[in-house]
């Protein structure tokens, strides 16, 4: 069958389309790089490249620098980057204990960040929305113009419905059934996608991307706070389940009789989540991570009961850390959140435990080690996926006359 010319034409758009894509994916995932690491990468020809580089370029999406040698021998090769500013996005983060907020542009470049405690009590969500909005005003930057964001990422310690960002419950701030995506949305008033997802899978995403799992294909991310989530990337996938609750490993259950904030008795993160430290040590379970920050400078200090309460809860990390090596046989397991600092203290009781309770064959392949992007993992996911549209189509931000098109305003 022969094809009509508008079919031929339509295949060609298709294929440019496909081919920015991979171009724009290469630079926000792997930096900036010359035109031939370009051709290597994407497997695009040469001449390609030049054209499409061309028009990332005349956008203002992409740049050139001529002045770049890299050390490496023989002609300088100008590298090819992407212009971290021309379509940022934000992000929000939503812990037990803070509240943070960042605009990020491709690349992954960080252009403001700000992170305020987050008052106990101080829950519902029309408080929390009110004070992530009000945190824009103090990015440095100030707030984001309206039509410059593409989109928004929030990272949320709950379980999130990845479709509408609904909150189906987040045991530790108390919510259950929160459509906080339309909420925010409202709030904000910007005419861009408000994307709401569990901090723990945005954390693995992160350091899958840009932190301790580059390269790694098979992943599991622990996130200790208040309470216990997990990130799973299995081939190079994120694990989602069904509806993208996956991956609440906080809530297996566990030994103990101490009744969860999910209404459930002894799950995992009774035993090792930030309470249960507390708790060990003297404290009140929610004395937060000013709570956790005493225990941990006291166990510094050689305070016995600080260094005592960290072994335990070390213990009971390393046990649950077994069945999970069992269960999803990582390359990896990265700790986030709390679990970072308490690596850093209690590494050996928690590969102890590990290998108390791991088989030999996963155990052999499998390193433990803490998250690389520390307590912004979850941040930094959330402005990854709030940017894949463009890393996916960025040709529908290229305006006809070599100009960037807002959503927004479009
Ligand atoms: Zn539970």
């Amino acid at each position: 069958m022969r094809s009509t010319r508008q079919e031929l034409g339509q295949r060609s758009e298709t294929v440019r389309r496909a081919n920015l894509s991979a171009i724009v994916r290469t630079l926000h995932e792997s930096g900036p790089q010359s035109r031939s690491d370009l051709v290597a990468h994407t497997g695009l020809t040469r001449s390609a490249i030049r054209v499409l580089v061309g028009e990332l370029t005349a956008a203002g999406l992409a740049s050139e620098d001529r002045a770049v040698r890299r050390g490496r021998p023989g002609r300088p090769s100008p590298e090819v980057s992407l212009v971290p500013d021309a379509l940022p996005a934000v992000a929000f983060s939503i812990g037990v204990d803070s509240l943070s907020a960042a605009v990020i542009g491709l690349g992954g470049i960080v252009l403001g960040v700000v992170r305020i405690d987050r008052p106990r009590g101080h829950d519902g969500v029309n408080a929390i929305v009110d004070d992530l909005v009000g945190l824009l005003d103090r990015l440095p930057g100030g707030r984001p113009q309206s039509g410059s964001v593409v989109a928004v990422g929030v990272a949320v310690a709950g379980v999130v419905r990845s479709r509408d960002g609904l909150v189906e419950v987040a045991p530790n701030l108390g919510w259950s059934n929160v459509p906080f995506g339309a909420l925010l949305a409202d709030r904000l008033g910007w005419r861009v996608a408000v994307v709401v997802r569990n901090e723990a899978d945005l954390g693995v995403l992160a350091e899958h991307r840009r932190g301790a799992a580059i390269g790694v294909d098979d992943v599991v991310y622990v996130h200790g706070e208040a309470g216990v989530g997990s990130g799973i990337i299995v081939d190079g996938r994120p694990l989602a389940g069904a509806a993208g609750y996956a991956g609440e490993i906080g809530h297996l259950p566990f030994v103990g009789q101490v009744r969860c904030r999910c209404g459930s008795v002894g799950c995992w993160e009774t035993e090792v989540g930030g309470g249960a430290l507390l708790a060990r040590a003297g404290l009140p379970r929610d004395a937060g991570s000013e709570g956790l920050e005493r225990v941990f400078a006291a166990a510094e200090a050689g305070d016995p009961a600080a260094l005592q309460a960290i072994e335990a809860t070390g213990r009971a990390l390393g046990v649950g850390l077994g069945g999970l090596v069992n269960t999803f046989n990582p390359r990896m397991v990265v700790l986030g959140g709390f679990f970072g600092r308490l690596h850093q203290q209690a590494r050996q009781v928690i590969w102890e435990e590990l290998e108390r309770h791991s088989l030999p064959a996963p155990r052999a392949m499998v390193r433990v080690v803490p998250a690389a992007l520390g307590v912004d993992a979850p941040l930094l996911g959330a402005a990854e996926v709030a940017l894949e549209p463009v890393l996916a189509d960025p040709a529908t931000r290229l305006g006809s006359r070599g100009s960037l098109v807002q959503l927004a305003s479009a």
